[in-house]
């Protein structure tokens, strides 16, 4: 079990989760970060007693300062604040659980250090994907899934010899759209995309999911963490989000993952890899479960999943494409610009409009993010 760790986004989500999961665990907490959050920062600071905190948005880190001038804890502001929190010497272990593709190179930054990567933040391997694999095997370190879907499959690969997995079962909730047509989909509100029917999770993959985006990202995600092809994954839409994931072995056995839908579980077994502890999750209860179902994604309403799929099918810089102009989309969304459908639309034009390239670096990455924003905006500047 790892014993000093560092937060990175822990006013999240995720980040929270991971605070519940460390105060049970008694673990250290090297560093905390956020992005505008002072005031659950201050708090979480407080109660954790870090080395160090770093708030990104520059134009808060006085008020940060500020907030903690009586502790002795250190306190770093903006991008390269993040980058110094992710290096820090003593943890061993970094947890990413920021949003975006902001997560990037803090990943870099702490695999560069040595540390051992427990991820959350998907968009860091639908970016960077090979780039950061390659850091991962130059450095030496672990990359351990957080994402539920992926811990799953992780855990159902324990003990399997190398070459035996013959597929991976993704599974998906559908959100909470499932079922809607392309014409109904026209009138959904934000209010009504928020409403995820068994997670609660941060705006952004909210609506990730709402649009099946979540689960294009996560074929992305598992195809780099797995190092399988998009033929070797299926999606299959399981609304109770019951069972996590699912592999196919060569002799077509299925080992299936279940559990509560508490991301507390994956978030706990990255961090006591490979022990299991006790855990506050509740337990399945399956007479009340009664049963579980399963249906085939439709590709055609939720045009992103697809999109995905046809971006890590290209290759290169496409997945940050992909990955950017959603991101500005759901922004755009989530501040009542446009429409859901809207967001697979613009997607679409930055993947057609911006050429592609392979053999990339970081920067190129970074270039297609921002080009792919821009042609977002620049329809509702
Ligand atoms: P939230 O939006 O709830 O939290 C994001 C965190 O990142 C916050 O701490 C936020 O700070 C910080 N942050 C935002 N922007 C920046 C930035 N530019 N620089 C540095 N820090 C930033 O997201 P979630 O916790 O829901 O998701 C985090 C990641 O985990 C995502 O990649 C998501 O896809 C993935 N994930 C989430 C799951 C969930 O259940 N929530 C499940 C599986 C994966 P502030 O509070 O100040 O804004």
């Amino acid at each position: 079990m790892y014993r000093n760790i560092t937060l990175l986004g822990s006013t999240g989500s995720i980040g929270r989760q991971t605070l519940d999961v460390v105060r049970r665990l008694k673990i250290n907490v090297t560093a905390l970060t956020a992005n505008r959050s002072v005031k659950l920062l201050e708090e979480q600071a407080r109660e954790f007693n870090p080395r160090a905190v770093c708030i990104a948005d520059e134009n808060k880190y006085l008020e940060m300062k500020n907030s903690l001038a009586d502790t002795d804890i250190k306190v770093f502001g903006g991008d390269d604040g993040i980058l110094e929190c992710a290096r820090l010497s003593e943890s061993e272990l970094a947890v990413n659980a920021i949003v975006g593709i902001a997560g990037l190179r803090p990943t870099l930054e702490a695999i560069s250090a040595k540390k051992d990567i427990a991820l959350a933040n998907k968009e860091t391997l639908v970016t960077g994907g090979e780039i950061v694999k390659n850091a991962v095997i130059e450095n030496g370190v672990k990359l351990l899934p957080v994402d539920s879907e992926h811990s799953a499959v992780f855990q159902c690969l324990q003990g399997a010899p190398r070459g035996s997995l013959k597929k991976i079962i993704l599974t998906a909730s559908g959100g909470p759209f499932f079922g809607k047509t392309r014409d109904e989909l026209e009138r959904v509100t934000v209010k009504e995309a928020l409403n995820h029917p068994n997670w609660s999770m941060g705006a952004k993959i909210t609506i990730d999911s709402a649009t099946m985006m979540n689960k294009g990202l996560e074929v992305i995600e598992a195809c780099h963490l797995f190092n399988v092809g998009l033929d070797d994954i299926e999606v299959v839409v399981h609304r109770e989000s019951i069972i996590h994931s699912m592999v196919e072995f060569n002799d077509n056995a299925v080992v299936a993952q279940l559990g509560s839908a508490d991301m507390r579980i994956p978030i706990q077994y990255a961090i006591t890899y490979p022990e299991r502890v006790e855990s506050p999750c509740l337990p399945l209860d399956f007479a009340e479960l009664g049963s579980l179902t399963f249906t085939k994604p439709d590709r055609e309403v939720f045009e992103c999943l697809a999109l995905c799929e046809r971006a890590f099918g290209q290759g290169g810089l496409m997945p940050a494409v992909a990955n950017g102009s959603n991101e500005a989309a759901v922004e755009l969304f989530l501040s009542g610009k446009i429409g859901i459908l809207d967001i697979p639309r613009l997607i679409k034009k930055a993947m057609i409009n911006i050429p592609n390239k392979q053999n990339i670096n970081i920067d190129d990455v970074y270039t297609a993010d921002s080009e792919a924003r821009k042609i977002v905006m620049s329809e509702y500047s």
